[in-house]
């Protein structure tokens, strides 16, 4: 009898829930809603989406009028300065743990401070928290980038919500000699941590894993990354990729989904493994 187990943590965290929720809200008969850049890194979803009326746009150029939903990634001011110039209607759907990062960031460079956010600078996060703190700010996501910043008078970190906790320690501990005037905001969210944990744990009790998510979505291929350490792991988006071969000769297979991925495709998967 094969067992099939999913993950004590896994899908959808609180932020993505809530700006799901604000997008479906915000579609009425009268206005078409868009979301600046895909609401999250799920193809099926922002397809599910766009069939219940929730446009994409990559930017604010591209219409003239109707609902943006910011996600909950967050922006940058400038995007609320154009999106009320412009005349459209807004629908916030930052992550408030998002939104405190980058009040914490936009604070202590009001202090003084230069701002270091611990984080991938290319993540749309990290970009809204570094135009939050504004010019000068920099990201580090590495102990030698941390390295090479240069000494500074007061120095004010915070960290991309999605950051691993250890790294972060880390990273900080080399900051730490950059400055003899540091503050420290720790702004990581423990959804990523969590998911990962449960993860590892579930990895290492089962024979094969299925990790389900967006191919584009950095935290699923964490996720599928953490698993290979532990056991055999394959990383797909739909049930539709759960393949036979698979399931010859293992008896226990484990289940986990990255921060974006729906429950509905989940419940899929783990049905189709129950009937292998
Ligand atoms: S991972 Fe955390 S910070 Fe990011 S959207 Fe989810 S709850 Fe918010």
């Amino acid at each position: 009898m094969r067992e099939v187990y999913l993950a004590e943590n896994l899908g959808f965290c609180y932020g993505v829930k809530r700006a799901i929720q604000l997008a479906e809200d915000s579609v009425t008969p009268q206005s078409r809603s868009y979301t600046l850049g895909p609401i999250i890194h799920n193809p099926q979803m922002v397809a599910r989406l766009a069939e219940e009326g929730i446009g994409k746009i990559e930017t604010l150029d591209e219409i003239a009028q109707g609902t943006v939903i910011v996600r909950s990634h967050g922006v940058g001011p400038h995007v609320y300065e154009k999106i009320e110039a412009k005349g459209l209607n807004l629908v916030d759907a930052t992550c408030p743990h998002v939104r405190k990062a980058q009040n914490a960031a936009r604070q202590l460079s009001d202090d003084g401070c230069q701002v270091v956010i611990v984080g991938d600078k290319n993540h749309p996060e990290v970009r809204s928290i570094l135009e939050w703190a504004g010019e000068g700010a920099v990201a580090v996501d590495t102990e030698e980038e941390a390295a090479g910043l240069p000494m500074y008078g007061r120095l004010g970190i915070v960290s991309q919500t999605t950051f691993s906790g250890a790294r972060f320690k880390k990273i900080v501990s080399v900051l730490l000699d950059k400055s003899s005037d540091v503050r420290i905001i720790r702004t990581i969210c423990t959804a990523t941590d969590l998911r990962q944990s449960a993860a590892v744990k579930l990895a290492g009790e089962v024979e094969l894993m299925i990790v389900v998510g967006g191919k584009n979505s950095a935290n699923t291929t964490k996720l599928a990354q953490l698993c290979s350490e532990k056991c055999k792991t394959y990383h797909i988006e739909t049930a539709a990729e759960v393949c036979d071969e698979w399931f010859a000769t293992i008896k226990k297979i484990g289940i986990t989904a990255g921060a974006s991925t729906p429950d509905w495709i989940i419940k899929e998967v783990y049905e189709k493994c129950q009937k292998k």
